[in-house]
């Protein structure tokens, strides 16, 4: 019997069900409890809506997924009409369906040339999990058992699974529940705002790079299994690497016979302009990972999208992979995945992103770095951050601890209207692929809002530091 209330229907219902028996994700409950949740209850286009009535631009896409917007009822009658067809059933003994067929082909025909074959996993954790187990197997079938360890990057995010926690790069996440697991090393990130130094972001770029190579050649080559990095950190803070990093990190792990994992959790599916922010950035993994924005959110969908080498290798010499999930290639996921690309192709929003909305939106972000509190303002397609700092030509710190700052705009941003979320003490942003150039107008203006109310905020309290 579900509990009756007489605030049934109401914020305060909802708020009241959801404090007494809902834990959520990457929360402190007892913190998020007396402060009181918002309760989002209809989402359209761009925007969600509240409880209380309250319209709220949806900057980060939901969870970096909705792609290609809200309310869609093309994807929500297509898995319906799916569900009714064929609810479930499993790809695993012997048997496929339509949607897994056709989306496996779909998905091929957007990635890079020599990526034909995909598994599927129920989102972006599972596919990382499964990139372990698939590298680590495919080298044993080729003779190579030896090459086992990952070198993934410090504060990478791929996922909350054990292997996913692990091979994240997340200090927090490793201090709790006994990880990493042994086989991982993690090695500088790319992030030149934050920790460049002196060096232009060019040299840095080569430097972090050579970490890479450092690592491998530490722990020997031929114990050296993949390199894994998203193309732009997402989770981390909307890092985009200086154009000198991918290039050398490819150039690494040929020179080593270490293969490249390129992590689209977030890149894959237009975000950067590109179908895969590996062509943004000019490499050739051997292995891509996807989930988000395939299925726009719309439904839990992941999976690897495996090149040439690594699928001949399996398929040929590896013999029944011992791996996967009750949901791999679940019908609806695939339904929604498939009406999902089919709106893209339809719309052509990848171009949108590249060629017109992308572009539209960098021309006022990047200005927003003359704001007093900006030190940096950083976009490709439709992902950015700004970084805010007390002084951007040292790109100093706040004092105090860090994220203050980033915590207090983006609170303000959400009562202004706009969903923004704050990593450290930056600002990170990621719209739908269909905002329009007012709804883009809108959002620059509430980020100017945004930046303002928080350097009177942070004068007040004196968070500016001394006058240096
Ligand atoms: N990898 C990357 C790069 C991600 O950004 C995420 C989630 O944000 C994941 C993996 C994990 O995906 P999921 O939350 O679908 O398990």
């Amino acid at each position: 019997v579900p509990p009756v209330s007489v605030f049934a229907n109401s914020t305060a219902h909802w708020r009241h069900l959801d404090a007494a028996h809902h834990l959520h994700p990457f929360s402190d409950t007892k913190g998020l409890n007396a402060e009181g949740v918002r309760v989002i209850t209809r989402a359209e286009g761009v925007y969600i809506f509240d409880s209380e009535g309250n319209r709220i631009l949806d900057g980060m896409s939901g969870l970096w997924c909705s792609a290609v917007g809200h309310g869609r009822h093309a994807i929500v009658d297509a898995i319906a009409d799916q569900l009714r067809q064929l609810d479930y059933y499993n790809t695993f003994f012997k048997t496929t369906h339509p949607g897994a067929a056709e989306l496996a082909a779909a998905i091929a025909q957007v990635a890079p040339e020599g990526f034909e074959r995909v598994f599927f996993t129920s989102g972006g954790s599972e596919a990382v999990d499964t990139v372990i187990r698939m590298v680590r197997h495919y080298w044993a079938a080729v003779g190579k058992p030896g090459k086992h360890i990952f070198i993934a990057r410090k504060n990478a995010y791929h996922g909350s699974t054990i292997g996913g926690a692990s091979l994240g790069g997340m200090a927090p996440m490793h201090a709790q529940g006994g990880l990493p697991i042994p086989g991982i090393v993690h090695v500088q990130q790319p992030y030149w705002w934050g920790e460049g130094g002196n060096m232009s972001p060019e040299e840095f770029g080569l430097f972090a790079a050579q970490e890479v190579a450092r690592a491998i050649d530490e722990a020997g080559p031929e114990n050296v299994a993949a390199f894994i990095g998203e193309p732009i950190q997402g989770a981390g803070g909307v890092i985009i690497p200086p154009s000198t990093y991918w290039p050398e990190v490819q150039k690494i792990c040929r020179e080593r016979d270490v293969l490249l994992v390129s992590d689209e959790v977030i890149c894959g599916f237009g975000r950067t302009g590109e179908w895969f922010g590996c062509q943004h950035m000019g490499v050739q993994p051997d292995l891509i990972t996807f989930a988000k924005g395939v299925t726009s959110g719309y439904f839990p969908l992941g999976g690897v999208i495996v090149g040439e080498r690594v699928a001949e290798g399996l398929i040929e010499q590896g013999g029944e992979f011992h791996h996967g999930y009750t949901y791999s290639g679940h019908p609806g996921g695939c339904a929604a995945a498939l009406a999902t690309l089919k709106i893209m192709h339809e719309e052509d929003l990848v171009a949108r992103v590249k060629c017109e909305i992308g572009p539209y939106l960098q021309e006022r972000w990047l200005p927003l770095a003359n704001h007093p509190l900006v030190g940096e303002a950083r976009m490709v397609g439709l992902i950015g951050a700004l970084e805010l700092t007390p002084h951007k030509e040292t790109r100093a710190k706040f004092p105090g601890e860090v994220g203050t700052v980033g915590l207090i705009a983006r609170d303000i941003s959400f009562r202004e209207g706009l969903v923004m979320r704050a990593v450290r003490d930056s600002l990170i942003l990621a719209p739908p692929f269909t905002l329009s150039e007012e709804e883009a107008d809108d959002l620059i203006a509430t980020v100017g809002r945004v930046l303002d109310q928080t350097l009177a905020v942070v004068r007040d309290r004196g968070l500016m530091g001394p006058p240096l």
